[in-house]
């Protein structure tokens, strides 16, 4: 199951990367487990991945074992009786529960459940895996939904052993979860239990087509990782960077796009060091404080912040 030295730059949307020097695409728990032990054996990190579209990876060899979750499969649960969260329907909504493992495409599951009358339309626009999203609660902006308003509970193979967290938990804030903190370094997020609010399958697919039509006209979709910057005060990053006069900044391949200037884009030779570069001067110039959204894996396996 594991493979030596696989290029990584195609694991990522911003097609920036070097080379695992081990990587694994898990599909079942035991794999999983294997691919654990097999870091163990080496003493060295493991990074799992899911669709790349938040991540990018330094351009040599990275001393890890990158591990794609490729488990995607989506039950009913029929158990569940619990209500939709009042964020996302009215309490006691009638409702749907799902277990869904990590590598599920997000868009896919959006689609799916749709067509069962299902309303996960909040999340409209957010390419990626579900597992990806738990990690960073990806959702519409600060004041926007986010997954975590679904969710009842995430399974997590974390040093050799599995359980089951309830959402409470997980430590979700805005593009935050306790799965991106030190503590949870090597952690798998392995599936979730979401609580799905019922609706009229047309008019969900009206407003998917509706929040996709919005995204087309104010973000960038080529070689580019979504947001990069996070801002501590109200004031959106892109505002920050924008009033800073860098929108538009260009550092070798990488640039700050000029549709959203809190999204970089990889305009051909693209290096990790070039968008490093940008994320200096970014802090450099902003006087405000800005966290880094975007995960930036360097050749040691650890996460450059
Ligand atoms: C055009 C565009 C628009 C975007 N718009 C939005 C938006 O509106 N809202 C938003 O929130 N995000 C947005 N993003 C960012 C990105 O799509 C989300 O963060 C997404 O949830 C990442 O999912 P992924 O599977 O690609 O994660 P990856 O990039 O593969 O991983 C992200 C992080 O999570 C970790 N990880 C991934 N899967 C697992 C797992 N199963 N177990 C443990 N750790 C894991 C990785 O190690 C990494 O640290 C956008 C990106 C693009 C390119």
């Amino acid at each position: 199951m594991i493979q030596e030295r696989v290029s990584l730059a195609g694991k990522t949307t911003m097609r920036i990367g070097g080379t695992a020097r081990f990587f694994a695409e898990v599909r079942t728990r035991e794999d999983a487990e294997q691919a654990w032990a097999f870091s163990q054996e080496e003493n060295i990190p493991l990074i799992a991945l899911g669709s790349g579209s938040n991540t990018i990876f330094a351009d040599g060899v990275i001393n890890a074992v990158v591990v794609r979750i490729g488990a995607d499969e989506v039950e009913t649960n029929a158990k569940c009786k619990m209500p939709a969260r009042p964020t996302v329907g009215s309490d006691g909504q009638n409702a749907k529960c799902l277990t869904v493992q990590a590598g599920k495409n997000l868009p896919m599951l959006i689609n799916d459940c749709a067509a069962q009358g299902l309303d996960l339309s909040p999340l409209t626009g957010i390419p990626g895996t579900v597992g990806g999203a738990i990690v960073g609660n990806a959702g519409q902006g600060p004041t926007g939904i986010w997954i975590d308003s679904f969710v009842r509970s995430v399974t997590v193979f974390q040093s050799g052993a599995w359980k089951e967290m309830p959402r409470e938990a997980c430590g979700f804030g805005y593009r935050h979860s306790v799965f991106k903190e030190a503590a949870y370094a090597g952690a798998i997020v392995w599936e979730t239990l979401l609580c799905v609010p019922r609706g009229e399958p047309a008019q969900i697919q009206e407003t998917i087509e509706q929040l996709l039509r919005k995204r087309i006209g104010t973000q960038p979709h080529r070689k580019t990782a979504g947001s990069v910057f996070k801002a501590h005060g109200k004031t959106p990053a892109w505002q920050l960077i924008d009033a800073a006069g860098l929108r538009g900044l260009h550092i070798g391949g990488v640039r700050i796009t000029e549709k959203h200037a809190n999204f970089l884009e990889n305009t051909g030779e693209g290096t990790f060091d070039d968008a490093m570069a940008i994320i200096d001067r970014v802090r450099g110039t902003v006087q405000e404080p800005l966290d880094i959204e975007m995960r930036f894996y360097g050749e040691e396996g650890r996460i450059s912040e």
